[in-house]
């Protein structure tokens, strides 16, 4: 994959463990790895089609002085965060912090932390059946958008179903979309959760009522079997309030251990149902 390299900024900044540190301030060196598809820009010759280095260089020193982090693992997560949310292009990103003033009463060159962290595409389905539905939708939408490791990307239209399950109930508004993330999957559950416990969900009945479900479907093409996640999830091939959205949005998506597409898992399906 092509690259685009800045090496060793040097900025003065207050990280660190003790309070000397963030009184006074050190040098610190920052460097930037990000992988960019370059070959557009290099046959056009057009700044538009890369990733300014210049704005990218400013935006690094201002937000390692403008935050005061104890840990560079911290201040390396959270550039390599807002870097990936910030510019689409970038499909996967080297952060390196170097320390070389640390405190540790040795001499030392330096020392150094280095993280990777890769953009990741994810479908989520969102689902209600209390209250005011859609308004609870819409708020589980907009809280996905807030996150700041997370980009919403495209939502489907809200539609209305029957309830899925033996539970008598009232019907669903479910929606579909794609966001993209820095989070691992456990992370990312993490956060639906908290999401659904802030809409006022409460977890009586398995299947019954509720104020906000939110269930991811895919995550990148990956497949995920541990005691709190299954993903792909496991029975949207049995769903209609999951197929009918999805297949609008991401049709030709394939699903990593049926091999269909959401298409043709749809129309699997309503051939079921004839
Ligand atoms: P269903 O998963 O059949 O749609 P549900 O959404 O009503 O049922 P919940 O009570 O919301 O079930 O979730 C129970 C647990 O399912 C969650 O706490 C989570 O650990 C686990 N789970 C497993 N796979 C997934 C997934 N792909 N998305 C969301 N939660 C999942
Ligand atoms: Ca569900
Ligand atoms: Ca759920």
């Amino acid at each position: 994959m092509d690259q685009i390299i800045i090496q060793d900024m040097s900025i003065y900044a207050k990280h660190g463990v003790y309070m000397e540190e963030n009184i006074l301030g050190q040098q610190f060196l920052v460097s930037v790895y990000m992988d960019v598809d370059l070959s557009k820009a290099g046959q056009t010759d057009n700044l538009e089609h890369t990733i300014d280095y210049g704005k990218v260089c400013h935006f690094v020193t201002k937000y390692m002085q403008e935050h005061t982090f104890k840990l560079i693992e911290s201040a390396a997560e959270h550039l390599a965060e807002e870097l990936l949310m910030q510019y689409r292009q970038v499909k996967k990103i080297r952060i390196k912090v170097k320390k070389p003033w640390a405190p540790i009463g040795l001499p030392i060159k330096n020392v150094c932390v280095s993280v990777d962290r890769i953009r990741h595409t994810v479908y989520l389905s969102l689902g209600s059946n209390l209250g005011d539905r859609r308004a609870y939708v819409q708020k589980g939408v907009e809280e996905l958008n807030a996150l700041s490791s997370c980009r919403l990307c495209e939502v489907s239209d809200f539609i209305e179903t029957e309830p899925y399950g033996s539970v008598e109930q009232d019907n669903f508004i479910n929606c579909v979309l794609r966001l993209e993330t820095v989070l691992n999957p456990q992370q990312l559950l993490e956060k639906l959760h908290e999401i659904e416990d802030r809409s006022g969900r409460t977890r009586e009945i398995h299947w019954g009522p509720r104020t906000l479900d939110l269930d991811i479907l895919f995550y990148d093409h990956e497949v995920v079997n541990t005691p709190q996640l299954t993903i792909p999830h496991i029975d949207m091939q049995n769903r209609y309030f999951v197929l009918e959205p999805l297949r609008k949005i991401a049709p030709w998506y394939r699903h990593p251990l049926f091999h269909q597409t959401v298409q043709q898992m749809y129309e699997k399906l309503m051939e079921e149902h004839k």
